[in-house]
């Protein structure tokens, strides 16, 4: 009997911690099973570390405009080592309030590689733990291509290794992860070269947000080269890699090459066939809207399921599921649609909704767009500059909001409110009644004409 829960939770990150608590806090018996670092890739090696080193490049950039608000300061240098340790000394504080947390609900904190057995049964360390319910919390890891070289490269797991920054960089890949860690490593001291196998960075996203940030990131001095494919990776006969082309190009002597191509399903070492459970070819584990996958008591969240991939998204699914399941609300589910994000550049990206494109293909002829650029105050006073740009994309004769991307200072923090408006049904007469807040960015956001 003490190896039978309620509630069996693989993977003791950002979802799995989230769903446990709360099926806990209903009165289940539950266990979480964690074969790493609790917190998951979101404390360790995502969201948490990497907004540091964001907060350290966005001081880099403040400093170098700080002479022209008078400052008479000299930029001697940057102790990445010290950084790191201090980041790494936050993340491993994080890991134990993590683990109190678990304690203190008396949620059983199990560490090991947990495996099913069957559907109901699972062994972690050569011991059976039996569950009514069994959720697939197990997240992913960053993609690695297969090409000769390519395990000489980094991924975003290998830069919050790095102990010094280092001096020049490929980054391989065009999304997220790409443009923040590389905007970073510009900023905090690196020369920068993006390999961009397509048209542009940012593909996936609104098209003038891909525009804004490549001129941006090109005008601190990183390098975007375009419709390029990586075919090998060599040591370099001078220390560091040479990195080839499929078009013959190559760049030799890069200290690192990172790749930034994204991040696949963690789930090929679960036994998920032992269990019956169906998943993709890429690992991911396809679930209903209510997060249940095809084996009854047993469901998946956050980023094994390989879409969505984002932190509140993965603890959202988890709670609403536990509600579900032990607090007596039998239609709790997440609705996916018009999920707000944020992407940590210099300057900052904000998007919730369609994109332009996206919404033309959706509601032919019913689409009028609002858009505004502008070189915000403070860059009045710099030398360096860096524009702001917002668009809103509505549909139909009440001129209902359905996207809203925002790029330039403030654009992170600025998101959150106009995404609960937007989720609220906002038209544009909405934002127009709105009194401005001013001397803002935001302002623009609801004087647009
Ligand atoms: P995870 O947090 O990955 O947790 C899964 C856990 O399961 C891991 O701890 C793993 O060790 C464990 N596990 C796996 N298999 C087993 C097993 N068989 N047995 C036991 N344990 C197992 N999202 C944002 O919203 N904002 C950001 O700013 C942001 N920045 C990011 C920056 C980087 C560099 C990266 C890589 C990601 C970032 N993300 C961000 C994404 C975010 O980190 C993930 O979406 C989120 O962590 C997913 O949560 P999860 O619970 O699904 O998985
Ligand atoms: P993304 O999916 O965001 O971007 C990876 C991009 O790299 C692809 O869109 C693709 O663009 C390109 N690519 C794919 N394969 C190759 C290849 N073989 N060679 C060259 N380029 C390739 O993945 P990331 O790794 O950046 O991030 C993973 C996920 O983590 C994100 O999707 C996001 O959900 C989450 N995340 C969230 C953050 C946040 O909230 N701020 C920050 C970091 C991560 P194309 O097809 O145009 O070439």
């Amino acid at each position: 009997m003490s190896n039978h829960y309620d509630f069996l939770v693989l993977g003791g990150g950002s979802g799995g911690i989230a769903a446990a608590v709360r099926a806990q806090s209903y009165g289940a018996r539950v266990a979480v099973v964690e074969d790493h670092r609790l917190g998951g890739t979101c404390v360790n090696v995502g969201c948490v570390p990497k907004k540091v080193m964001w907060y350290a490049a966005s001081l880099a950039h403040m400093l170098d405009d700080a002479g022209d608000y008078g400052f008479d300061l000299e930029r001697r240098g940057f102790d990445w080592g010290m950084l790191k340790q201090s980041r790494d000394d936050y993340v491993a504080r994080l890991n134990g309030i993590y683990a109190k947390r678990l304690s203190d609900c008396g949620i059983a904190d199990i560490r090991g590689t947990g495996r099913f057995l069957d559907a109901r049964t699972v062994e972690v360390n050569g011991e059976r733990l039996e569950a009514d319910r069994v959720l697939i919390a197990t997240g992913g890891s960053p993609s690695v291509p297969d090409l000769p070289g390519a395990e000489l490269g980094i991924t975003s797991d290998g830069f919050f290794e790095l102990e010094t920054c280092p001096r020049r960089v490929v980054m391989v890949g065009s999304g997220y992860i790409a443009v923040e860690l590389g905007g970073m490593l510009r900023a905090l001291g690196a020369e920068v070269t993006f390999l961009v196998r397509k048209s542009r960075l940012l593909r996936e996203f609104d098209q003038m947000l891909s525009e804004q940030l490549t001129a941006a990131m090109q005008a601190n001095g990183i390098q975007v080269i375009a419709e390029t494919r990586v075919e090998s990776v060599s040591p370099s006969a001078g220390g560091g890699l040479d990195v080839a082309c499929h078009d013959g190009r190559s760049i030799d002597g890069c200290d690192v090459l990172l790749w930034a191509i994204g991040r696949q399903p963690r789930s090929d070492d679960l036994g998920l066939a032992a269990a019956g459970v169906a998943s993709a070819d890429d690992g991911a584990v396809p679930t209903d809207a209510f997060q249940n996958t095809n084996v009854e008591g047993i469901y998946a969240i956050g980023d094994v399921t390989g879409h969505h991939m984002l932190t509140p998204v993965a603890i959202a699914a988890g709670r609403r599921l536990s509600d579900r399941l032990f607090g007596g609300m039998a239609d709790r589910k997440l609705d996916y649609t018009l999920i707000p994000t944020v992407i940590f550049s210099h300057p900052t990206i904000g998007t919730v909704g369609l994109t332009e494109a996206e919404a033309r293909e959706r509601y032919p002829d019913e689409v009028t767009i609002y858009r505004t650029q502008f070189n915000p105050m403070y860059h009045a006073f710099t030398r360096h500059k860096s524009k702001a740009a917002m668009k809103l994309i509505t549909v139909g004769a009440e001129e209902r909001i359905v996207g809203c991307h925002v790029f330039g200072l403030g654009a992170d923090e600025m998101l959150q409110g106009f995404a609960v408006a937007i989720r609220m049904g906002a038209t544009k007469r909405d934002f127009d009644d709105t009194v401005a807040i001013h001397p803002t960015n935001a302002e623009e956001l609801v004087t647009m004409r």
